[in-house]
């Protein structure tokens, strides 16, 4: 609880990935006095999104970029549940448990991350490896690696992510398998990182060309 004023309300981070990790920093370096706060997260230790790709290249260890919700709630005076929620009931304020009483909240944020449609896609589930997610990801890409460098990878979106991790593969391919892959980015937008300036895109693009990656927007 943030200390020093009586609880005027209970702020309830559903959720313990990127987005609630920057949040439970903020509080623990300004607390709000008054305001209860309790953490909800099926993991006790999240993946940190943004280091995936040098985790992917081998620069970082699962290790590295895992971060102890345990610790960083109570660094923000947190109460951590560790539990998945099943449902909101919203008429009552409450988080919903299979296996837990309910959580009462005033005020609910939640973060519970993304995940691709792959049924929008024919042929994903059978043959695409989600990112998200993450921990699911780590292992098939541990699996696929274990039997033998995939030599040919295609990467579906080309936003920030898609990019990262495509120039991750081609170092770490390079390094531990002697050779790049062929690696090809699908991007249905008309250029690589729409949501960043034009020069981005550019210098990205140039990158992946410089580790023979192919890049194809509007598809
Ligand atoms: C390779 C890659 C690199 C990225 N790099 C960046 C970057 O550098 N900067 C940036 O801003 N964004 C980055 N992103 C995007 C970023 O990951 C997402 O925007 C962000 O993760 C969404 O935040 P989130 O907290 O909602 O979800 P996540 O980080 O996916 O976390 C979801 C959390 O919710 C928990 N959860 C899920 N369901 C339940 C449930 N029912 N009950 C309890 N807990 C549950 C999960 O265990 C997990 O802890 C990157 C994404 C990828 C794929």
């Amino acid at each position: 609880m943030q200390t020093g004023a009586p609880v005027s309300g209970e702020l309830v981070l559903l959720g313990g990935g990127h987005a609630q990790v920057a949040a439970l920093k903020s509080f623990a370096m300004r607390p709000l006095p008054g305001l209860r706060l309790t953490l909800v997260c099926r993991d006790i230790n999240t993946p940190y999104s943004g280091m995936l790709p040098a985790f992917v290249e081998g620069v970082w260890s699962e290790r590295d970029i895992h971060i102890d919700l345990q610790k960083l709630a109570a660094m923000a005076n947190a109460r951590f549940i560790h539990a998945e929620a099943t449902g909101i009931d919203t008429d009552d304020k409450r988080i919903l448990f299979a296996d837990r009483p309910p959580v009462k909240f005033d005020m609910l944020s939640v973060n519970i991350g993304g995940r691709p449609n792959l049924a929008a896609i024919d042929g994903a589930a059978q043959h695409a490896v989600p990112v998200k997610p993450i921990s699911r990801f780590q292992h098939r890409l541990d699996e696929l690696v274990s039997k033998g460098y995939p030599r040919r990878i295609a990467i579906i979106g080309g936003g920030a992510a898609g990019c990262e991790l495509a120039l991750a593969f081609a170092r770490r391919w390079f390094r531990e398998a002697g050779a790049r892959p062929d690696i090809f980015i699908f991007a249905r937008s008309a250029r690589l990182v729409p949501e960043m300036p034009p020069r981005a895109a550019r210098l990205l693009h140039d990158a992946l060309r410089d580790v023979g990656c192919t890049v194809q927007c509007g598809a």
